[in-house]
């Protein structure tokens, strides 16, 4: 066990778990910041973000992501490459679990975000990297001159699929009512791309393979009642939200049904003292970088004078 007790350890490595670091950073209480399965976060799989002021001509999510790291990093965060197993959050320090390894700490904040979430079709492990994906900036190189598919009615759907239209021929975006969720600005702009056509009022039934197990055609269910329709396609990429990541902390904060932190009024401070919760793992209403990156800042700042009146 590495006995050193750390003031702070950041869980999560987004714009919320960067932001807290380079606060804390600046407050002189440096943390340790594991970067998890996905160093930076959801950002790294955005194209482009025109709403981070600052970059009024926008700015890439991975060039976005690099710049708060380095910003972490300038103040003495040290910004470690490893995904925390667990956590023991019943007495300080609190035990933060990686691997074979345990770190103590006096205050963790956490800021794991959220991940995709997938169909839940019984074959849908069957399609992994055979046609299915939940990011289309990573996947949708492969499907030049294709005609494929993107499932959600919200602003990553409508992202996505634009985006994908400069991969592929047509690009179906099945939907589940016949209104989208996403912003306006951002409906508008996939309801005149041409690329893209709509199925209304449908839900994806099955994925259905062709040669050598990759996807050929998606069968589509009406939610109106209507008979099932057939869909060809060769890629499906899943843009239906987000579930936050929460897993590691095996049920010793409280969430809301969908699985949210739930944070006290007005703060970020979680139930257990010494533990914060900011970003996409306990917002599900904004669910924004910028938000993310303002609660990250509550977070150190609560932390920061907690700490200091406690004399740790
Ligand atoms: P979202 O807004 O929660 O939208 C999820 C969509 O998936 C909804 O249309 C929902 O349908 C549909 N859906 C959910 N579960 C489904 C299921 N089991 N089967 C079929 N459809 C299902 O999620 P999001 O689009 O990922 O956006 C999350 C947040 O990030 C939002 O606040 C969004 O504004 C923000 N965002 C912003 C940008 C940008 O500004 N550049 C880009 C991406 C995301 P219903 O509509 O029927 O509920």
């Amino acid at each position: 066990m590495n006995q050193e007790i750390h003031r702070s350890i950041v869980i999560g490595s987004g714009p919320a778990g960067y932001t807290a670091a380079l606060y804390l950073g600046r407050a002189n209480i440096p943390p340790l910041v594991f970067e998890g399965q996905q160093p930076g976060g959801q950002l790294t799989i955005t194209t482009e973000v025109e709403n981070y002021p600052g970059f009024p001509e926008g700015i890439d999510g991975p060039t976005l992501t690099q710049k708060f790291r380095e910003q972490a990093a300038r103040f003495g965060t040290e910004i470690v490459g490893k995904t925390v197993d667990s956590v023991d959050l019943s007495e300080r320090p609190f035990k933060v679990v990686v691997g074979e390894e345990t770190y103590l700490s006096q205050s963790v904040i956490i800021a794991t975000g959220s991940s995709a979430r997938w169909l839940g079709l019984p074959e849908e492990n069957d399609f992994h990297g055979k046609g299915l994906s939940a990011c289309a900036t990573c996947d949708g190189f492969f499907f030049r001159d294709h005609e494929i598919a993107v499932v959600g009615g919200g602003d990553t759907a409508m992202e996505e699929a634009m985006y994908l239209t400069n991969f592929a021929t047509k690009v179906t975006v099945i939907h589940r009512r016949d209104e989208l969720r996403a912003s306006k600005i951002m409906g508008e702009r996939a309801l005149a791309n041409e690329k893209i056509d709509f199925a209304w009022n449908k839900t994806v039934k099955r994925l259905v393979a062709g040669e050598k197990g990759l996807l050929e055609k998606l069968i589509l269910a009406d939610t109106q009642g209507g008979d099932d329709v057939e869909l060809p396609v060769t890629g499906c990429f899943v843009a239906i939200g987000h579930v936050p990541n929460t897993q590691f902390l095996n049920g010793q904060l409280p969430t809301n049904e969908n699985g949210y932190l739930i944070t006290r009024p007005d703060v970020t401070a979680t139930d257990i003292e010494g533990v914060w919760a900011c970003g996409d793992v306990q917002d599900h209403v904004y669910r924004q970088a910028i938000t993310a990156a303002g609660t990250g800042c509550m977070s150190a700042i609560e932390c920061e004078r907690r700490l200091g009146e406690q004399g740790l």
